[in-house]
């Protein structure tokens, strides 16, 4: 396939000739085979007939002077749930506290409840759902943590959804397991991470259904400890390692992210100068997630802080029917933008390759360079500035995901 009249190619990688830190080529092409990306450059550069030209075949697409970005990627959601808690929203709006709401069997429970009683296909409907809607916004690969489930039956139906979520919507999906999201209520804490570490990881890595382990460590969930026992045996089992740190107050996760050399450390609003040194020092990729924060209040994380120290710093949703049921990756640049100050170019990393080093696709994801895998959007705007200063419209025009076009604007 042939993409020509490209206003803007933005590549994400700056050179010479090349415009700024987003390393933008005006008036561009790009040729793919094979779902990579063989050749790419400025319109003049293009054969005089190229052969696909020729055939009068489809394979060649007339950009008409959109601007092209590499396929977005959001690298923390929990996609696949069943039920929502819009009654618990309505509840808080009349000034309910989260405790009232949990008292009332709401909360992370209520999901829990709701998606053990789901079956399977019907997970997979709702998750497919979410997913196409993702695309919309342009992205192409999703990682997807299970932790909805909190048993073994739950959680390994969870990632069998997340498995099957790819063949259906042709986005990358990457699964993470999420066993130590909470406590369950009916088990007792020391049983619970027992039954997490020689049940559920073995049977998770038995079905190579997980390529990362998280851990949500906080006051109300699991301490650094118990984590770092967790974590531990998921490398034994040959995963990476991925922390909720620091979200809700300081408690170790992003410290012992950067102990256990963990991929990523996700949140981080309360995460201490010491501990950004840390992760800095071992090159662990902060995934931050403003939305949650415009959700339920509270700080925001220090973006600019850990930049200055840095680190690689990736944005994302966080889809969530709790703390954040938001899946346009455009809003979480915006708010990148208004609330953790970070720059366009900044963003733009966030949403692309340092998401990719956040699920460690970067090798393959994220940027525009030969060899890649050809995943772009289409955006039908001037300026890669528009999308993320107008988060509410929708300006993608068309998504190719490993040189396919997946999706396009009816
Ligand atoms: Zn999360």
């Amino acid at each position: 396939m042939f993409i020509k009249n490209i206003g803007r190619l933005v590549t994400m990688v700056p050179s010479k000739g090349r415009e700024g830190l987003l390393g933008v080529i005006k008036n561009a092409f790009i040729e793919i085979k094979e779902g990579k990306i063989k050749r790419f450059g400025e319109n003049f550069l293009i054969p005089p007939n190229p052969p696909l030209e020729k055939g009068g075949e489809g394979g060649f697409l007339d950009a008409r002077g959109c601007v092209v970005i590499p396929g977005l990627i959001d690298c923390h959601t929990h996609l696949v749930h069943a039920g929502d808690r819009s009654d618990e929203f309505a509840l808080r709006a009349r000034g309910a506290s989260y405790e009232d709401i949990a008292k009332a069997g709401g909360g992370i429970m209520s999901t829990v409840k709701a998606t053990r009683a789901a079956g399977e296909d019907e997970l997979l409907k709702l998750a497919a759902e979410r997913a196409k809607e993702a695309l919309s916004y342009g992205l192409t690969t999703i990682e997807v943590k299970s932790g909805y489930g909190l048993d073994l039956e739950t959680e390994i139906k969870i990632l069998r959804v997340v498995k099957k979520l790819g063949p259906l919507t042709k986005q990358d999906f990457i699964p993470t397991f999420l066993g130590a999201h909470a406590i369950p209520k009916d088990k007792e804490r020391r049983k619970y991470i027992q039954e997490i570490i020689e049940e559920m990881l073995p049977a998770v890595a038995k079905e190579k259904l997980a390529v990362f382990c998280d851990v949500f460590v906080e006051n109300i969930a699991f301490s650094a400890r118990e984590a770092e026992q967790i974590l531990k045996a998921a490398k034994g089992h040959g995963m990476g390692l991925k922390i909720h740190a620091d979200q809700l107050s300081s408690n170790g996760g992003a410290a012992l992210a950067a102990k256990l050399n963990a991929v990523s450390a996700d949140h981080l609003e309360n995460v201490t100068g010491e501990d950004i040194a840390a992760m800095a020092k071992k090159k662990v990729t902060a995934v931050l997630i403003p939305s949650s924060t415009f959700f339920v209040g509270g700080r925001y994380a220090d973006a600019r802080g850990m930049i200055k120290s840095g680190i690689n710093v990736a944005i994302s949703t966080d889809y969530n029917p709790g703390t954040s049921p938001i899946l346009n990756i455009w809003l979480a640049a915006n708010m990148a933008v208004t609330q953790l100050h970070m720059t366009m170019e900044e963003v733009y990393k966030g949403i692309t390759v340092n998401a990719a080093r956040a699920i460690s696709i970067d090798a393959t994801h994220g940027t525009v360079e030969t060899g890649k895998h050809a995943d772009l959007v289409l955006l039908n705007c001037k300026s890669e500035s528009e999308p993320v200063y107008r988060p509410d419209k929708s300006f993608v025009d068309k998504v190719i995901k490993n040189g396919e076009v997946i999706y396009e604007k009816s």
